[in-house]
């Protein structure tokens, strides 16, 4: 079936159709050593340097659990409300694939190590609950390198190469529960799941959770019904969404492509598609396999993982402050509303919002230069808001300014823009491009007087009582001064000349 070029706008979409979604997120584990064997998981070594025969897969090489990485598995899993199995086993993946050594990847099929918990994410101030499936346990693969081609992709490549330095490197992976009931917040349902996840992956130090570096990838399943139908549509996956940017895009982008396919009295397909970061949409991959395709069954060379209760509840009182917790609390010192916490926590903003008030800024001002300006830049260039030229010691320091009344809202936004394009630190950027506010009384009040002196119609009306006229004559000061002035103090001594 060929591919409809149409799209279906997404409030209409939404106005008949039902959108159910679901996450599978691969976390990189940050243990020193790999999954099975000692090699280190170091970034960037020489190629083939990271590696033994047990990683490699040679014949006779024997796998041994990283008790590191299973207990990482356990902290996720109780930090989701899972329940963590008592007994459970490792399986074989196989596949035939050249960057994995062994032909299969050692992986948890039917025993996951924790299942059935949730995690709550808050989305214009109401709560959506994700149910998590499971979380288990895996095994990276290496890489393949194209070389000789022009798209560094394997067609056009001349040769091959492969780097088995990642083989083994520990991988969890997290599973959603279909996700319903969410309807034309779906998108944004999503990518506040993943933001969520992500800053708990973070809390628990489990992960260095870089979605660019790919130590966090997702995949994303969508799915269509008409409304008020009684069985969900067939899903889509879309892989390897590398930014949480990228997560709202994708399921935005399927509602409105299954929409379109549904609108012609046509099937959705299941199938795996590959989102592209440049267009916004999908393509299809390779069509969904069958799990009994990979013909698991359960690795012969390992010993079952039993984690002792004791153990368990041990690493439970271990947990650290969890983002709920710490987002629950940091609102109440801030004083800020649901909606507001909600907006900065969705926005990825929590982190940054909370530096510049440890650098001095009120939260109030805070949130509102990375909510409002800040988040413009970072839309604008398709970035995330932590990617931006500016530090939150920067924004506080212009914030401070401020308040002081050395800059004004409007000189304060030039500033931020300046310092986005490289200009350097807030002062500097005030000083080299002489944008502090006029404040010095004698410069003002020359030019309220010019400004006076030319409008003699204006100042009769204000003389006769219409003080709103003063407005126009403290527009005229403002743009005299390039917007540098002290409205306040300019309006004072307006009224002050004409008293
Ligand atoms: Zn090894």
């Amino acid at each position: 079936m060929s591919e409809l070029a149409e799209l279906v706008p997404y409030d209409e979409a939404l106005s008949r159709y039902e959108p159910v979604i679901g996450l599978e997120t691969h976390v990189e584990l940050g243990t020193a050593t790999k999954m099975f064997c000692g090699c280190p998981t170091t970034f960037g070594l020489e190629p083939n340097s990271a590696v033994c025969p047990v990683c490699l897969g040679l014949p006779g090489s024997l796998p041994v659990a990283n008790r590191a990485a299973i207990e990482y598995t356990i902290r996720i899993g109780l930090a989701l409300n899972c329940s963590i199995a008592t007994w459970c086993r490792f399986a074989r993946k196989n596949y035939f694939y050249p960057d994995m050594p062994k032909d299969f990847q050692i992986s948890q099929y039917d025993e996951p190590l924790c299942t059935d918990g949730w995690l709550d994410v808050a989305v214009d101030g109401q709560i959506f609950r994700v149910g998590i499936e499971r979380v288990h346990l895996e095994e990276d693969t290496g890489k393949s390198l194209h070389m000789g081609g022009a798209t560094g992709r394997i067609h056009g490549a001349d040769y091959s190469l492969v780097d088995y330095n990642r083989a083994g490197i520990p991988l969890v992976e997290v599973v959603t529960k279909p996700v319903a009931g969410t309807g034309s917040h779906a998108p944004v349902v999503a990518r506040a799941y993943v933001t969520e996840l992500r800053d708990l992956l973070r809390a628990l130090q489990v992960s260095d959770v870089r979605m660019e570096e790919g130590s966090l990838r997702c995949d994303v399943n969508t799915s269509l019904a008409p409304r008020g139908a009684s069985e969900w549509g067939t899903r889509t996956e879309t892989k390897n969404v590398n930014s949480l940017r990228s997560v709202e895009r994708a399921v935005r982008f399927e509602i409105e492509r299954q929409a379109a396919v549904l609108d012609a009295g046509q099937q959705v397909v299941q199938e795996t598609r590959h989102f592209h970061e440049d267009h916004g949409n999908t393509t299809p991959g390779r069509s969904k396999e069958e799990a009994q395709d990979y013909r698991y069954f359960p690795e012969p060379d390992l010993v079952p993982v039993a984690p002792d209760a004791q153990w368990v509840e041990q690493i439970r009182a271990s947990l650290p402050e969890l983002p709920a917790a710490r987002l629950a609390r940091l609102q109440s010192q801030w004083g800020l509303s649901d909606l507001e916490m909600s907006a900065i926590s969705n926005a990825g903003a929590l982190m940054l919002v909370e530096s510049t008030v440890a650098a001095g800024a009120a939260p109030s001002d805070a949130r509102k230069w990375w909510l409002g300006e800040l988040a413009r830049h970072a839309n604008e260039a398709g970035i995330e808001l932590s990617e931006l030229a500016v530090t939150p010691a920067q924004v506080a320091r212009v914030s401070e300014l401020v308040k002081a009344g050395a800059l004004n809202d409007k000189l304060a936004r030039v500033v931020l823009e300046a310092i986005l394009a490289g200009e350097g630190e807030p002062d500097a950027v005030v000083e080299a491009r002489g944008l502090a506010v006029v404040s010095d009384d004698s410069a003002l009040v020359q030019t309220v007087d010019a400004v006076i002196a030319a409008n003699p119609d204006v100042v009769a009306k204000i003389r006769a009582g219409k003080t709103a006229a003063v407005g126009a004559l403290l527009g005229d000061v403002m743009k005299a001064t390039r917007g540098r002035a002290d409205a306040t103090r300019a309006r004072e001594l307006i009224l002050q000349r004409l008293a």
